[in-house]
Protein backbone atom coordinates (compact mmCIF):
# COMPACT_ATOMS: atom_id res chain seq x y z
CA UNK A 1 0.00 0.00 0.00
CA UNK A 2 1.25 3.74 -0.65
CA UNK A 3 2.04 5.51 1.81
CA UNK A 4 3.56 8.67 1.04
CA UNK A 5 1.85 11.90 0.86
CA UNK A 6 -1.62 12.92 0.40
CA UNK A 7 -2.20 14.05 -3.27
CA UNK A 8 -3.19 17.50 -1.50
CA UNK A 9 0.22 17.92 0.22
CA UNK A 10 1.59 16.98 -3.42
CA UNK A 11 -1.18 19.75 -4.94
CA UNK A 12 0.12 22.29 -1.92
CA UNK A 13 3.97 21.50 -3.01
CA UNK A 14 3.03 21.90 -6.89
CA UNK A 15 1.32 25.54 -6.25
CA UNK A 16 4.43 26.29 -4.19
CA UNK A 17 7.66 24.84 -6.35
CA UNK A 18 6.30 23.65 -10.08
CA UNK A 19 5.54 25.95 -12.92
CA UNK A 20 1.96 27.78 -12.43
CA UNK A 21 1.43 26.92 -16.00
CA UNK A 22 1.44 22.63 -15.36
CA UNK A 23 -2.61 21.98 -15.68
CA UNK A 24 -3.98 18.50 -14.83
CA UNK A 25 -7.34 16.76 -15.25
CA UNK A 26 -10.56 16.18 -12.64
CA UNK A 27 -11.26 18.99 -10.39
CA UNK A 28 -9.71 16.52 -7.75
CA UNK A 29 -6.44 15.39 -9.85
CA UNK A 30 -5.86 11.94 -9.59
CA UNK A 31 -2.30 10.85 -7.34
CA UNK A 32 -1.27 7.98 -9.85
CA UNK A 33 0.84 6.18 -7.49
CA UNK A 34 1.36 2.25 -9.81
CA UNK A 35 0.71 1.23 -12.89
CA UNK A 36 0.26 -2.25 -14.48
CA UNK A 37 -0.41 -2.63 -18.35
CA UNK A 38 -2.87 -0.92 -19.20
CA UNK A 39 -4.08 -0.03 -15.23
CA UNK A 40 -3.08 3.10 -13.29
CA UNK A 41 -3.67 2.69 -9.29
CA UNK A 42 -4.46 6.15 -7.18
CA UNK A 43 -3.21 6.32 -3.91
CA UNK A 44 -6.13 4.67 -2.32
CA UNK A 45 -5.37 1.61 -4.66
CA UNK A 46 -8.24 2.15 -6.69
CA UNK A 47 -7.78 0.75 -10.15
CA UNK A 48 -8.72 2.68 -13.13
CA UNK A 49 -8.61 2.20 -16.87
CA UNK A 50 -6.13 4.33 -18.86
CA UNK A 51 -7.19 5.05 -22.01
CA UNK A 52 -5.31 7.78 -22.60
CA UNK A 53 -1.73 6.08 -21.41
CA UNK A 54 -0.44 5.61 -24.92
CA UNK A 55 -0.72 9.77 -25.71
CA UNK A 56 1.38 9.94 -22.56
CA UNK A 57 4.06 7.75 -24.15
CA UNK A 58 3.13 4.05 -22.99
CA UNK A 59 2.91 1.69 -25.86
CA UNK A 60 3.70 -1.76 -24.18
CA UNK A 61 1.96 -1.02 -21.30
CA UNK A 62 2.84 0.46 -17.81
CA UNK A 63 5.77 -0.85 -16.58
CA UNK A 64 6.16 -3.85 -18.92
CA UNK A 65 8.33 -6.36 -17.53
CA UNK A 66 10.27 -6.90 -20.27
CA UNK A 67 11.32 -2.88 -21.04
CA UNK A 68 11.83 -2.36 -17.16
CA UNK A 69 14.04 -5.25 -16.99
CA UNK A 70 16.32 -3.97 -20.09
CA UNK A 71 16.42 -0.59 -18.05
CA UNK A 72 17.45 -2.07 -14.78
CA UNK A 73 19.99 -3.96 -16.35
CA UNK A 74 21.75 -1.04 -18.45
CA UNK A 75 21.28 1.35 -15.39
CA UNK A 76 23.42 -1.29 -13.74
CA UNK A 77 25.83 -2.06 -16.26
CA UNK A 78 26.47 1.53 -17.50
CA UNK A 79 24.63 4.92 -17.91
CA UNK A 80 26.77 7.34 -19.63
CA UNK A 81 26.40 10.01 -22.27
CA UNK A 82 25.57 9.32 -26.02
CA UNK A 83 28.50 10.82 -27.02
CA UNK A 84 32.60 9.89 -26.82
CA UNK A 85 32.54 6.22 -26.79
CA UNK A 86 30.89 3.31 -27.87
CA UNK A 87 28.29 1.15 -26.46
CA UNK A 88 26.11 -1.56 -28.33
CA UNK A 89 22.68 -0.41 -26.61
CA UNK A 90 22.82 2.94 -29.53
CA UNK A 91 23.98 0.90 -32.35
CA UNK A 92 21.57 -1.92 -32.17
CA UNK A 93 18.69 0.12 -31.16
CA UNK A 94 19.52 2.32 -34.23
CA UNK A 95 19.59 -0.34 -36.56
CA UNK A 96 16.28 -1.90 -35.28
CA UNK A 97 14.95 1.07 -35.78
CA UNK A 98 15.88 1.79 -39.24
CA UNK A 99 14.69 -1.59 -40.03
CA UNK A 100 10.69 -0.15 -39.60
CA UNK A 101 10.93 2.47 -42.07
CA UNK A 102 11.32 2.21 -45.99
CA UNK A 103 12.94 2.94 -48.55
CA UNK A 104 16.61 4.46 -47.60
CA UNK A 105 15.18 5.98 -44.02
CA UNK A 106 18.30 4.60 -42.06
CA UNK A 107 20.07 7.13 -40.53
CA UNK A 108 19.27 7.51 -37.17
CA UNK A 109 19.85 10.95 -34.57
CA UNK A 110 18.27 10.60 -30.90
CA UNK A 111 16.75 13.15 -29.08
CA UNK A 112 14.68 13.27 -25.51
CA UNK A 113 11.81 14.62 -26.66
CA UNK A 114 9.50 14.85 -29.41
CA UNK A 115 10.19 18.95 -29.53
CA UNK A 116 13.56 18.21 -30.10
CA UNK A 117 13.25 15.52 -32.60
CA UNK A 118 11.01 18.24 -34.52
CA UNK A 119 13.43 21.34 -33.84
CA UNK A 120 16.54 18.88 -35.41
CA UNK A 121 13.93 17.99 -38.26
CA UNK A 122 13.03 21.39 -39.25
CA UNK A 123 17.07 22.58 -39.16
CA UNK A 124 18.13 19.54 -41.11
CA UNK A 125 15.94 20.38 -43.42
CA UNK A 126 16.69 24.31 -43.68
CA UNK A 127 19.92 23.15 -44.24
CA UNK A 128 19.73 20.86 -46.35
CA UNK A 129 17.93 23.27 -48.89
CA UNK A 130 19.36 26.55 -48.38
CA UNK A 131 15.73 27.36 -47.91
CA UNK A 132 13.65 28.64 -44.85
CA UNK A 133 10.12 28.84 -45.35
CA UNK A 134 8.29 25.65 -43.90
CA UNK A 135 4.86 24.44 -44.32
CA UNK A 136 2.99 22.85 -41.43
CA UNK A 137 -0.77 22.33 -40.89
CA UNK A 138 -3.69 24.38 -39.09
CA UNK A 139 -4.20 22.53 -36.03
CA UNK A 140 -0.88 20.30 -35.84
CA UNK A 141 1.47 20.29 -32.50
CA UNK A 142 4.54 19.89 -33.15
CA UNK A 143 6.53 21.08 -29.94
CA UNK A 144 6.90 24.30 -28.35
CA UNK A 145 10.29 24.96 -28.37
CA UNK A 146 11.39 28.27 -30.64
CA UNK A 147 11.40 26.35 -34.15
CA UNK A 148 8.80 24.16 -33.22
CA UNK A 149 6.41 26.30 -31.77
CA UNK A 150 6.16 28.23 -35.03
CA UNK A 151 4.75 25.15 -36.96
CA UNK A 152 2.35 24.65 -34.06
CA UNK A 153 -0.91 26.09 -35.16
CA UNK A 154 -3.33 26.30 -32.38
CA UNK A 155 -3.34 29.72 -30.55
CA UNK A 156 -3.39 28.07 -27.00
CA UNK A 157 0.25 26.85 -27.35
CA UNK A 158 1.88 29.42 -29.40
CA UNK A 159 3.35 32.14 -27.25
CA UNK A 160 4.12 35.61 -28.31
CA UNK A 161 7.61 35.08 -29.29
CA UNK A 162 9.13 35.33 -32.83
CA UNK A 163 8.29 32.20 -35.10
CA UNK A 164 9.54 33.09 -38.25
CA UNK A 165 9.13 31.44 -41.52
CA UNK A 166 6.04 28.93 -41.06
CA UNK A 167 3.17 29.22 -43.76
CA UNK A 168 -0.27 27.26 -42.62
CA UNK A 169 -2.06 25.51 -44.57
CA UNK A 170 -5.39 24.73 -44.35
CA UNK A 171 -6.41 21.76 -42.39
CA UNK A 172 -7.58 18.81 -44.25
CA UNK A 173 -9.96 17.78 -41.75
CA UNK A 174 -12.74 15.72 -43.01
CA UNK A 175 -15.21 16.67 -40.17
CA UNK A 176 -14.97 20.62 -39.89
CA UNK A 177 -12.95 21.57 -43.18
CA UNK A 178 -14.34 23.34 -46.15
CA UNK A 179 -13.85 20.46 -48.37
CA UNK A 180 -15.00 17.41 -46.61
CA UNK A 181 -12.93 14.22 -47.23
CA UNK A 182 -11.25 15.62 -50.91
CA UNK A 183 -7.85 15.61 -49.53
CA UNK A 184 -6.69 17.04 -53.45
CA UNK A 185 -8.76 20.06 -52.58
CA UNK A 186 -6.89 21.01 -49.39
CA UNK A 187 -3.34 20.12 -51.00
CA UNK A 188 -4.22 22.93 -53.10
CA UNK A 189 -4.10 25.43 -50.67
CA UNK A 190 -0.03 24.43 -50.29
CA UNK A 191 0.48 24.99 -53.64
CA UNK A 192 -0.81 28.80 -53.02
CA UNK A 193 1.27 28.94 -50.03
CA UNK A 194 4.36 27.99 -52.01
CA UNK A 195 3.20 30.87 -55.68
CA UNK A 196 2.10 33.38 -53.37
CA UNK A 197 3.62 33.36 -49.76
CA UNK A 198 6.90 32.08 -50.42
CA UNK A 199 10.13 32.47 -53.47
CA UNK A 200 8.66 29.70 -54.90
CA UNK A 201 11.27 27.33 -53.35
CA UNK A 202 11.04 26.03 -49.77
CA UNK A 203 12.89 24.18 -47.06
CA UNK A 204 9.80 21.89 -46.63
CA UNK A 205 6.70 20.35 -44.96
CA UNK A 206 5.50 18.90 -41.76
CA UNK A 207 3.20 16.87 -40.61
CA UNK A 208 1.12 14.66 -38.06
CA UNK A 209 -0.86 11.51 -39.73
CA UNK A 210 -3.66 12.08 -37.69
CA UNK A 211 -3.46 15.01 -35.61
CA UNK A 212 -3.27 13.85 -31.80
CA UNK A 213 -3.66 17.33 -29.93
CA UNK A 214 -5.73 18.16 -32.63
CA UNK A 215 -8.46 16.08 -31.80
CA UNK A 216 -7.61 12.85 -33.48
CA UNK A 217 -7.78 14.61 -37.12
CA UNK A 218 -7.15 12.17 -40.04
CA UNK A 219 -5.82 13.94 -42.64
CA UNK A 220 -8.46 13.60 -45.73
CA UNK A 221 -7.35 10.68 -48.14
CA UNK A 222 -5.15 11.89 -50.74
CA UNK A 223 -4.17 14.58 -48.78
CA UNK A 224 -0.45 14.16 -48.20
CA UNK A 225 0.68 12.41 -51.25
CA UNK A 226 -0.72 15.74 -53.47
CA UNK A 227 0.69 18.15 -50.46
CA UNK A 228 3.83 16.21 -50.97
CA UNK A 229 4.13 16.41 -54.51
CA UNK A 230 4.02 20.25 -54.36
CA UNK A 231 6.84 20.38 -51.58
CA UNK A 232 8.72 18.41 -53.60
CA UNK A 233 8.41 20.19 -57.19
CA UNK A 234 9.42 23.47 -54.55
CA UNK A 235 12.86 21.57 -53.68
CA UNK A 236 11.45 20.80 -50.23
CA UNK A 237 11.91 17.96 -47.56
CA UNK A 238 8.63 15.69 -46.43
CA UNK A 239 8.68 15.47 -42.67
CA UNK A 240 6.41 12.87 -40.89
CA UNK A 241 5.77 13.92 -37.15
CA UNK A 242 4.88 10.53 -35.78
CA UNK A 243 5.19 11.07 -32.41
CA UNK A 244 1.99 9.74 -31.52
CA UNK A 245 0.77 8.13 -34.45
CA UNK A 246 3.92 5.66 -35.12
CA UNK A 247 5.12 2.67 -33.34
CA UNK A 248 1.72 0.19 -33.84
CA UNK A 249 -0.69 2.94 -32.80
CA UNK A 250 -2.85 2.73 -36.43
CA UNK A 251 -2.92 -0.88 -36.33
CA UNK A 252 -3.10 -1.34 -40.03
CA UNK A 253 0.88 0.05 -40.25
CA UNK A 254 3.29 0.95 -37.99
CA UNK A 255 3.85 4.42 -39.22
CA UNK A 256 0.84 7.00 -39.39
CA UNK A 257 1.97 8.10 -42.75
CA UNK A 258 2.29 4.65 -44.40
CA UNK A 259 -1.76 4.78 -44.69
CA UNK A 260 -1.05 7.18 -46.87
CA UNK A 261 1.10 5.73 -49.40
CA UNK A 262 3.60 8.42 -48.97
CA UNK A 263 7.44 7.84 -47.83
CA UNK A 264 8.95 11.13 -46.13
CA UNK A 265 12.36 12.18 -46.17
CA UNK A 266 12.52 12.55 -42.67
CA UNK A 267 10.46 11.11 -39.91
CA UNK A 268 10.63 12.19 -36.19
CA UNK A 269 9.02 9.97 -33.00
CA UNK A 270 9.10 9.75 -29.20
CA UNK A 271 6.32 9.05 -26.72
CA UNK A 272 5.42 5.44 -27.93
CA UNK A 273 9.19 4.53 -28.93
CA UNK A 274 10.30 4.29 -24.86
CA UNK A 275 7.45 2.91 -23.67
CA UNK A 276 8.05 6.01 -21.09
CA UNK A 277 11.64 6.75 -21.05
CA UNK A 278 12.58 10.23 -22.25
CA UNK A 279 13.52 9.31 -25.93
CA UNK A 280 13.13 10.88 -29.31
CA UNK A 281 14.73 10.03 -32.70
CA UNK A 282 14.72 11.41 -36.02
CA UNK A 283 15.35 9.52 -39.41
CA UNK A 284 16.14 10.57 -42.20
CA UNK A 285 18.55 9.14 -45.90
CA UNK A 286 22.00 9.29 -45.99
CA UNK A 287 22.68 11.95 -48.03
CA UNK A 288 20.61 14.20 -46.11
CA UNK A 289 22.25 13.50 -42.74
CA UNK A 290 25.23 14.33 -44.16
CA UNK A 291 24.47 18.42 -43.39
CA UNK A 292 25.15 17.79 -39.78
CA UNK A 293 28.50 17.03 -40.22
CA UNK A 294 29.11 20.31 -41.68
CA UNK A 295 29.42 21.92 -37.80
CA UNK A 296 29.80 20.09 -34.91
CA UNK A 297 26.19 18.74 -33.47
CA UNK A 298 25.02 16.49 -30.80
CA UNK A 299 23.22 15.98 -27.92
CA UNK A 300 24.21 14.87 -24.67
CA UNK A 301 21.68 12.21 -23.93
CA UNK A 302 19.74 11.65 -26.50
CA UNK A 303 19.93 8.01 -26.89
CA UNK A 304 21.61 6.97 -24.08
CA UNK A 305 22.34 3.55 -23.34
CA UNK A 306 19.50 3.08 -20.72
CA UNK A 307 17.21 4.64 -23.15
CA UNK A 308 18.07 2.77 -26.06
CA UNK A 309 18.13 -0.48 -23.94
CA UNK A 310 14.20 0.59 -23.64
CA UNK A 311 13.52 0.85 -26.92
CA UNK A 312 15.17 -2.05 -28.22
CA UNK A 313 13.18 -3.47 -25.83
CA UNK A 314 9.98 -1.83 -26.59
CA UNK A 315 10.17 -2.52 -30.62
CA UNK A 316 10.95 -6.83 -28.99
CA UNK A 317 7.50 -6.64 -27.33
CA UNK A 318 5.56 -4.99 -30.35
CA UNK A 319 6.70 -8.14 -32.32
CA UNK A 320 6.34 -10.55 -29.94
CA UNK A 321 3.10 -9.74 -28.32
CA UNK A 322 2.03 -8.73 -31.84
CA UNK A 323 0.47 -5.17 -30.80
CA UNK A 324 0.36 -4.07 -34.06
CA UNK A 325 -2.18 -6.76 -34.93
CA UNK A 326 -3.83 -5.72 -31.52
CA UNK A 327 -4.44 -2.28 -32.15
CA UNK A 328 -6.47 -3.18 -35.46
CA UNK A 329 -8.69 -5.36 -34.02
CA UNK A 330 -9.30 -4.04 -30.47
CA UNK A 331 -9.25 -0.61 -32.12
CA UNK A 332 -11.76 -1.75 -34.65
CA UNK A 333 -13.98 -3.35 -32.52
CA UNK A 334 -13.99 0.13 -30.35
CA UNK A 335 -14.37 2.77 -32.91
CA UNK A 336 -17.38 -0.10 -34.10
CA UNK A 337 -18.87 0.06 -30.77
CA UNK A 338 -18.28 4.06 -30.40
CA UNK A 339 -19.66 4.55 -33.99
CA UNK A 340 -23.04 2.36 -32.31
CA UNK A 341 -22.71 4.71 -29.57
CA UNK A 342 -23.11 7.64 -31.72
CA UNK A 343 -26.44 6.63 -33.13
CA UNK A 344 -27.95 6.64 -29.93
CA UNK A 345 -26.10 9.91 -28.59
CA UNK A 346 -27.07 13.21 -30.26
CA UNK A 347 -24.20 14.52 -28.19
CA UNK A 348 -21.74 12.77 -30.33
CA UNK A 349 -20.80 14.49 -33.54
CA UNK A 350 -18.33 12.41 -34.77
CA UNK A 351 -16.17 9.10 -34.36
CA UNK A 352 -13.02 9.13 -36.16
CA UNK A 353 -9.31 7.89 -35.89
CA UNK A 354 -7.94 4.30 -36.74
CA UNK A 355 -5.97 0.97 -34.75
CA UNK A 356 -5.93 2.58 -30.98
CA UNK A 357 -6.08 6.34 -31.58
CA UNK A 358 -9.57 7.04 -31.91
CA UNK A 359 -11.94 10.61 -31.19
CA UNK A 360 -15.14 11.03 -30.07
CA UNK A 361 -16.06 14.58 -31.03
CA UNK A 362 -18.95 16.08 -28.91
CA UNK A 363 -21.25 18.42 -29.85
CA UNK A 364 -24.55 20.29 -28.80
CA UNK A 365 -25.76 20.78 -32.58
CA UNK A 366 -24.84 18.03 -34.99
CA UNK A 367 -26.05 20.87 -37.49
CA UNK A 368 -23.86 23.62 -36.47
CA UNK A 369 -21.30 21.22 -34.89
CA UNK A 370 -21.36 23.50 -31.75
CA UNK A 371 -18.10 22.18 -29.26
CA UNK A 372 -20.20 20.24 -26.33
CA UNK A 373 -17.28 22.22 -24.06
CA UNK A 374 -18.97 21.82 -20.48
CA UNK A 375 -20.90 18.37 -21.13
CA UNK A 376 -17.03 16.82 -21.83
CA UNK A 377 -16.07 18.21 -18.82
CA UNK A 378 -18.81 16.32 -17.27
CA UNK A 379 -18.97 13.38 -18.70
CA UNK A 380 -14.97 12.92 -18.32
CA UNK A 381 -15.27 13.64 -14.86
CA UNK A 382 -17.89 10.68 -14.16
CA UNK A 383 -16.04 8.58 -16.69
CA UNK A 384 -13.06 8.56 -14.06
CA UNK A 385 -15.10 8.24 -11.26
CA UNK A 386 -16.74 5.06 -12.62
CA UNK A 387 -12.84 4.03 -13.41
CA UNK A 388 -12.35 4.69 -16.85
CA UNK A 389 -9.84 7.40 -17.55
CA UNK A 390 -9.71 9.10 -21.36
CA UNK A 391 -8.51 12.38 -22.82
CA UNK A 392 -9.32 15.56 -23.99
CA UNK A 393 -7.83 17.82 -26.95
CA UNK A 394 -9.35 19.33 -29.91
CA UNK A 395 -8.59 23.35 -30.66
CA UNK A 396 -12.29 23.49 -28.79
CA UNK A 397 -11.47 21.14 -25.97
CA UNK A 398 -14.29 19.08 -27.09
CA UNK A 399 -12.81 15.99 -28.45
CA UNK A 400 -12.23 12.54 -26.52
CA UNK A 401 -8.71 11.14 -27.13
CA UNK A 402 -8.79 7.48 -26.68
CA UNK A 403 -5.27 6.75 -26.99
CA UNK A 404 -5.00 3.40 -24.67
CA UNK A 405 -1.55 1.05 -24.54
CA UNK A 406 -1.40 -1.56 -27.15
CA UNK A 407 -1.96 -3.87 -24.66
CA UNK A 408 -6.11 -2.96 -24.34
CA UNK A 409 -8.47 -5.57 -24.60
CA UNK A 410 -11.81 -5.96 -26.29
CA UNK A 411 -13.13 -6.55 -22.92
CA UNK A 412 -11.09 -2.77 -22.17
CA UNK A 413 -12.98 -1.25 -24.80
CA UNK A 414 -16.48 -2.88 -23.81
CA UNK A 415 -15.67 -1.72 -20.26
CA UNK A 416 -14.92 1.58 -21.87
CA UNK A 417 -17.96 2.41 -24.18
CA UNK A 418 -20.44 0.76 -21.38
CA UNK A 419 -19.31 3.57 -19.21
CA UNK A 420 -19.47 6.12 -21.37
CA UNK A 421 -22.88 4.84 -22.27
CA UNK A 422 -24.05 5.39 -18.67
CA UNK A 423 -22.54 8.96 -18.48
CA UNK A 424 -24.08 10.04 -21.50
CA UNK A 425 -27.65 8.67 -20.52
CA UNK A 426 -27.30 10.76 -17.46
CA UNK A 427 -26.47 14.10 -19.34
N1 LIG B 1 4.63 16.16 -32.04
C1 LIG B 1 3.43 15.68 -31.69
C2 LIG B 1 2.54 15.15 -32.76
C3 LIG B 1 3.01 15.70 -30.35
O1 LIG B 1 1.82 15.23 -30.02
C4 LIG B 1 3.91 16.17 -29.36
C5 LIG B 1 3.52 16.19 -27.89
N2 LIG B 1 2.20 16.25 -27.60
C6 LIG B 1 5.15 16.65 -29.77
C7 LIG B 1 5.48 16.63 -31.11
C8 LIG B 1 6.13 17.18 -28.77
O2 LIG B 1 6.65 16.15 -28.02
P1 LIG B 1 7.30 16.41 -26.58
O3 LIG B 1 6.20 16.85 -25.68
O4 LIG B 1 7.92 15.09 -26.23
O5 LIG B 1 8.33 17.47 -26.77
Amino acid sequence: PYSGPSADEILQKRKEYLSPSMFYFYKKPLNVVDGKMQYLFDDSGRRYLDAFGGIATVCCGHCHPDVVEAIVKQMNRIQHSTILYLNHAIAEFAEALASKLPGDLKVVFFTNSGTEANELAMMIARLYTGCHDIISLRNAYHGNAAGTMGATAQCNWKFNVVQSGVHHALNPDPYRGAFGSNGEMYAKDVQELIDFGTSGSVAGFISEAIQGVGGIIELAPGYLSAAYSSIKKAGGICIADEVQAGFARTGSHFWGFEAHGVVPDIVTMAKGIGNGIPLGAVVTTPEIAEVLTRRCYFNTFGGNPVCTSAGLAVLQVIERERLQENAHVVGSYLKERLIALKDKYEIIGDVRGRGLMLGVELVTDRQLKTPAKVEIMHVMEQMKDMGVLVGKGGFYGNVFRITPPLCFTKEDADFLVDVMDVTMSKI
